[in-house]
């Protein structure tokens, strides 16, 4: 697949996620689409598959059934690459062990391919999951006609409440525990898509440390270079391969990543401000920072002393809930993002 397709595939994907996609990627891909027809199959499958009736199903099941999409996905594109289409019959949903889900490490030009398979794999699954026995029954009773906003996410990219802890969204006002940080060259990332599968040719850009959401001891883990522009990284972890996005505001048009001074070594640890910076012990920064404008999401922004503010700036703890570091209990540092 040319690199065109491979990266507005990708847009399109995180698009229809509802996650963030740079104003670049977006018009690049919206280019794109109107002269290839590849991709505009593709997002039509996605809308086609977005349409479809879900079950209400328990999160649970819905984290099985992710895994097991996954793993077709997978599969289909290996038995694509070797030019040996499927005589095996997929596994159904409940047989899938979503501890060992089965990711190949696909090349890179295969590993987008599998999204085309993958979205007649997730049609397979959810018809699966609609006319099974097998399946518990959901509260609801039957298939239900949720609201496609109110609907599970079944698309193949979704956030996958993957394995024994689904990932559920942090509440509002104050949480006792940071979001699912990671940290790569000093900056914070937060989990995006699950990727059909993984990149040995993708090249490693370097290294990040962390346990993810397990209290075992931290391990190093190979950073992938991402197939979007937009900062983000790919780090294979428990549940596969998935995008880690730079955690950012924007400042006079600018995107600014969240940089931290402390080591993040699992899910769930706060950032804390660069070791250069002595933090604050006033509200109003001093003798740190000093009080400057406000970003886009008119939160104040403070500036150190000695350092123009296009080059970082800070921001004071407890942010609101829409805030990218909604409730970080310490002063949070921003500087220019930096693609890796
Ligand atoms: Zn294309």
């Amino acid at each position: 697949m040319e690199m065109d397709c491979i990266r507005t595939q990708a847009s399109v994907s995180a698009l229809h996620d509802g996650e963030h996609v740079t104003d670049e990627n977006a018009e690049a891909a919206r280019d794109h689409l109107t002269e290839c027809e590849q991709c505009r199959t593709f997002e039509d499958d996605l809308e086609a598959l977005q349409a479809l009736p879900v079950p209400a199903a328990p999160p649970e099941l819905i984290g099985r059934v992710m895994v097991a999409i996954a793993s077709l996905a997978a599969e289909r594109a290996e038995e694509q690459k070797t030019a040996t289409l499927s005589e095996q019959q997929p596994a159904g949903p409940t047989d899938v062990e979503p501890s060992e889900p089965r990711f190949a490490w696909l090349n890179g030009k295969v590993r987008w391919g599998a999204y085309g398979a993958l979205a007649t794999a997730a049609v397979a699954v959810v018809v699966v999951v609609a006319l099974s026995g097998r399946v518990p029954a959901p509260q609801t009773a039957g298939v239900s006609e949720t609201a496609a906003t109110g609907a599970p996410d079944l698309t193949f990219s979704g956030k996958a409440p993957a394995g024994a802890a689904p990932a559920v969204p942090a509440p509002t006002p104050a949480p006792a525990r940071a979001p699912d940080y990671l940290l790569f060259r000093d900056h914070v990332y937060s989990p995006g898509s699950l990727l059909a599968d993984s990149t040995v040719a993708t090249p490693s850009i370097g290294t990040v440390t962390t346990a993810f959401n397990r209290a075992s001891a931290p391990e190093q883990i190979s950073a992938l270079r991402s197939p979007l522009t937009d900062g983000s990284i790919v780090v294979p972890g428990p549940d596969g391969a998935r995008l880690y996005e730079p955690v950012v505001r924007m400042f006079t048009s600018v995107r600014y990543q969240l940089a931290a001074g402390n080591v993040i070594q699992r899910f769930g640890e706060w950032p804390e401000l660069p070791v250069r910076f002595q933090a604050p012990t006033s509200p109003d920064g001093s003798p740190t920072f000093v009080i400057a404008g406000v970003d886009a999401l008119g939160v104040q922004t403070y500036t150190a002393k000695g350092v123009p503010q296009s080059q970082g700036f800070a921001v004071a703890p407890g942010t609101p809930g829409t805030d990218p570091a909604a409730s970080n209990p310490n002063w949070t540092w921003w500087e220019p993002i930096q693609v890796p």
